[in-house]
């Protein structure tokens, strides 16, 4: 179910975890263990997959959004995301759903409401400064990193009080494997010199891992990275190799309740 995943009580308060394909209940090509595509998974079955996630953590309630490669952060608390409706992480035209933010970051100083950005070969990037109650999460994908969400993500959190500030890189594809057309790669790597890259077979590529890593260091905020590359790794969803049918992943951080 996890590809990395530290517990709160091991980790400074703050849990962290990236799922991967495994233990769900979804069918076809999703996985089992599918968190997004409710448009054309069966939303039941994205259900019951949150729910087996949200046991597995011990955490009650997981905040997400509805991503669209923006800059755009938004803080979740009591008024965003209520209480009083769990199951909230599902969106849209999902039965009970919530009507999701539409952002790629989020920020959160609520004790045991899990924030969750959902991937398959995008960055999902999580963050925590435990002393000071804050953590995010962010979905830095090619436009996202152009963007700037990372910095985005930190502005909201140091709006909060976090200072120091310590980053989990999770699965995505990586620079081998990311081949993009020369253009966009120069238009990318112009704006985040570290992403560029070359893909193992000779082509323009971009390492966006590498470039989170350094648009973190330059803010401050130390990273670590985990989970390896999507498109290598069948245990992992990843858009490139499954096309128009892959399931997504979900990257979570939250703080102790
Ligand atoms: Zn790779």
């Amino acid at each position: 179910m996890f590809v990395a995943a530290f517990e709160p009580s091991a980790n400074g308060g703050v849990g962290v975890a990236f799922t991967d394909r495994l233990g769900g209940v979804s069918h076809g090509s999703y996985g089992p263990l599918n968190l997004g595509r409710t448009d054309s998974d069966e939303p039941d079955d994205v259900a019951a997959n949150f729910s087996l996630v949200r046991q597995a953590l011990g955490v009650a309630r997981v905040a997400t959004l509805h991503q669209v490669h923006s800059a755009d952060v938004v803080l979740i608390d009591e008024e965003t995301f209520p209480a009083d409706r769990p199951g909230g992480e599902l969106g849209g035209s999902a039965p009970g759903g919530l009507s999701l933010p539409v952002a790629d970051g989020m920020v959160t100083t609520t004790p045991g409401l899990a924030l969750c950005v959902r991937v398959a070969d995008c960055v999902p990037v999580l963050l925590a400064d435990p002393a000071a109650g804050v953590v995010g999460a962010a979905h830095a994908g090619r436009v996202g990193v152009a963007a700037g969400v990372l910095a985005a993500t930190v502005d909201a959190m140091r709006d909060l009080g976090a200072d120091r500030i310590t980053a989990w890189i999770g699965p995505h594809v990586c620079g081998s494997c990311y081949e993009v057309p020369e253009e966009m790669a120069e238009a990318v790597s112009a704006l985040v010199p570290e992403t560029a890259s070359t893909s193992r077979w000779g082509t323009a590529a971009l390492d966006l891992g590498a470039g989170c890593e350094a648009q973190l260091a330059r803010l401050g905020v130390a990273a670590t990275r985990h989970g390896g590359c999507t498109l290598e790794n069948e245990r992992l969803h990843s858009h490139r190799r499954d096309g128009a049918g892959a399931g997504r992943m979900g990257a979570f951080v939250w703080l102790a309740g």
